[in-house]
């Protein structure tokens, strides 16, 4: 099903990157690279964006996302962070560890995005692309990855294409990515616990 958009493409670039900015201050969904997967990005804080990124992906709104943050800075806004958190955060971000902290009592990440949860998941991606449409737009992105739910995860942009074209507004075309495997998710309450494996290799 095509929802009608004219789904834009264009090159990683400064015009690219200031496109996605605004798409994303407009509440639209915009597909980019990151170093794992193409994600689809929606502005965390916006509940009407998040309610289309679900429908665009056909994903159940039970499924938590990821918040996408620039710098430590603006994780520690959105979450608490233990001396185990920090530790992790400060090994291996920016790249692919997504951490699930509690949320902060003033955190801006929609409550659809976390599907009512009192934690979220965060990630400093490293992918120069999403690192600077992150910068550009300035809070924090929700992206999980750019295809239709139950498919596989893009690593091109005419992959996103063939999945999600009529449905989101703009896609940044940046190459192929190089990991193709999701984020690792671990969970930091009493002690960190692996939630998902993925692109940080288990033994670190
Ligand atoms: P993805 O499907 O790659 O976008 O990754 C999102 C996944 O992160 C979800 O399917 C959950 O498994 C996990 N996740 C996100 N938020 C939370 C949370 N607050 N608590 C536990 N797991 C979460
Ligand atoms: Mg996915």
């Amino acid at each position: 099903m095509n929802v009608g958009l004219k789904t834009q493409i264009l090159p990683a670039g400064e015009a690219a990157v200031a496109a996605a900015a605004r798409v994303l201050a407009d509440g639209g969904l915009v597909a980019f690279p990151t170093e794992t997967v193409y994600g689809l990005g929606a502005d965390a804080a916006n509940p009407a964006a998040i309610a289309r990124l679900y429908q665009a992906k056909g994903r159940p709104a039970f499924n938590p996302l990821i918040a996408h943050v620039g710098d430590i800075a603006a994780a520690r806004q959105i979450a608490r962070f233990d001396a185990p958190a920090m530790a992790l955060a400060e090994a291996f971000w920016p790249g692919p560890l997504t951490l699930v902290l509690p949320k902060m009592p003033d955190c801006t990440v929609a409550d659809l995005a976390t599907a009512g949860l009192d934690t979220v998941a965060i990630r400093i991606p490293a992918h120069p692309v999403a690192r600077q449409i992150l910068r550009e737009f300035g809070g924090p992105v929700v992206a999980p990855s750019a295809n239709l739910s139950g498919h596989v995860s893009p690593t091109t942009a005419a992959h996103v294409q063939s999945d999600l074209s009529g449905r989101i507004d703009l896609i940044v075309d940046g190459g192929a990515v190089e990991v193709g495997v999701e984020s690792t998710i671990v969970g930091c309450f009493d002690a960190p616990m692996l939630l998902r494996p993925g692109g940080v290799p288990r033994g670190d």
